[in-house]
């Protein structure tokens, strides 16, 4: 039996009480877990996964973007500076754990070992990060057929390569980036194939894999896999300027892996649970859940950072986190309203910083969108 101070026992099941809880060890969660824990507030960080960083783990490449938001150093080394960071702060970790419910009192289910617990939280940021969106063709159920991103997780961290022949569908940084992931690891990429006419990540990661030689089939589709046991060929179309297969252009890939790289979308099963407002924002992913300019939710006491408010990158999940972490201070009255409000405003100024230039601006008026939404309902 284990009962803390302050904390029930239901039948077996264990009610623990705590100022904070933080749901995911991305980026977004330990960045929220730090600052949070700085202005000494308790803070309990919650992750399924073994280890934190969240799809920092698994990114073996140097990160773009600017020195201050740690560019130049690899996912992996970013997520366990972030660990050391929080765990120097005092953050109490819950690894292996996680999270299937959050109460629109704030309380939060979790499952670690076989056993689940409630925790009472006065706050909950809700960092759980994005789901891969997956798209439906002919045979797209054949094994071998999978999201870049479980490719990305068998190649980086489980040293598996799922195949030697692949075809890349999407091409934006996941598609680009795990394409020369995966010629890293000995396979041979085929073909990058974009329904697009134009490419639709980072030229300098598109560059990277025409050098070594792989085509980016620009205004072309999938059109069906074709295989038994396992996907043996890829069906590829040009498209026309209205996106309709042009007949005659059709081509079979030999292939025994297709990884799909269609976007990201919020993984927001927890925040739907909680009852929080959602708002249609296709740019950043579809159906997203609102938040004012702090990042609270509809739901008072619950704060969103990171993918889960939107998908964007590893440096505005950060300073989201750390806005998220200094409101959640200020709330609870464990900062100067004046500090705060500085070091809010501080973050703020950051996140427009980053959200500049032809990939971030319209991710800046899509959060101005979503504010505004959560405005009408505040
Ligand atoms: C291939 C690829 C390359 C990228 N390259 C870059 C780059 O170079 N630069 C850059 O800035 N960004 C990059 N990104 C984007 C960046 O990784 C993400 O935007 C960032 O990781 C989002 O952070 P997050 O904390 O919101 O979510 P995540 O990093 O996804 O973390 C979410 C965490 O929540 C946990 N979780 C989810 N649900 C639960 C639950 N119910 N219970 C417990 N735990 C849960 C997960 O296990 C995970 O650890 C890349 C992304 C990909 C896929």
């Amino acid at each position: 039996l284990f009962v803390l101070s302050g904390d029930a026992e239901y039948g077996g099941r264990r009610e623990v009480r705590a100022q904070l809880v933080v749901i995911g060890a991305g980026p977004a969660g330990l960045c929220a877990a730090i600052e949070a824990a700085r202005c000494d507030v308790e803070v309990t960080l919650v992750d399924e996964n073994q280890k934190a960083g969240g799809q920092l783990f698994k990114q073996i490449h140097r990160f773009f973007g600017s020195e201050e938001h740690l560019a130049g150093l690899r996912g992996i080394t970013i997520g366990s500076m972030l660990l050391k960071e929080a765990e120097q702060e005092g953050v109490k970790t819950m690894f292996g754990t996680a999270a299937w419910g959050l109460f629109p009192d704030k309380t939060v289910g979790i499952l670690k070992a076989n056993r689940v617990d409630t925790i009472r939280a006065d706050r909950v940021v809700l960092a759980t990060g994005a789901l891969e969106n997956s798209l439906a063709f002919p045979g797209w159920t054949l094994p071998n057929i999978m999201g870049a991103g479980a490719a990305q997780t068998l190649v980086n961290v489980h040293r598996v390569l799922p195949g030697q022949r692949v075809v890349i569908v999407g091409s934006g940084n996941v598609g680009l980036i795990v394409a020369y992931q995966l010629l890293q690891a000995g396979a041979e990429v085929l073909a990058v194939v974009e329904v697009l006419p134009r490419v639709t990540g980072y030229q300098v990661h598109a560059s990277k894999i025409v050098r070594m030689g792989v085509p980016i089939l620009c205004s072309h589709s999938i059109v069906r896999a074709i295989g038994t046991e396992c996907v043996e060929k890829a069906e590829v179309v040009r498209l026309d300027e209205d996106s309709k297969p042009i007949g005659g252009t059709e081509r079979l890939l030999d292939v025994d892996l297709i990884c799909i790289a269609v976007g990201l979308r919020p993984m927001s099963e927890l925040a739907r649970m909680a009852d929080l407002r959602f708002g249609y924002v296709p740019e950043l992913g579809g159906h997203i859940p609102l938040h004012d300019e702090t990042m609270q939710s509809t739901v008072a006491g619950i704060y969103l950072a990171g993918d889960v408010s939107g998908i964007e990158e590893a440096s505005t999940a950060m300073e989201e986190g750390k806005l998220a972490g200094f409101a959640v201070a200020r709330s609870l009255g464990r900062i100067s309203q004046s500090a705060a409000d500085r070091r809010i405003s501080t973050v703020q100024s950051q996140l427009i910083m980053l959200r500049q230039g032809p990939y971030g601006a319209f991710r800046q008026s899509a959060k101005q969108k979503i504010i505004e939404e959560y405005g009408s309902f505040a």
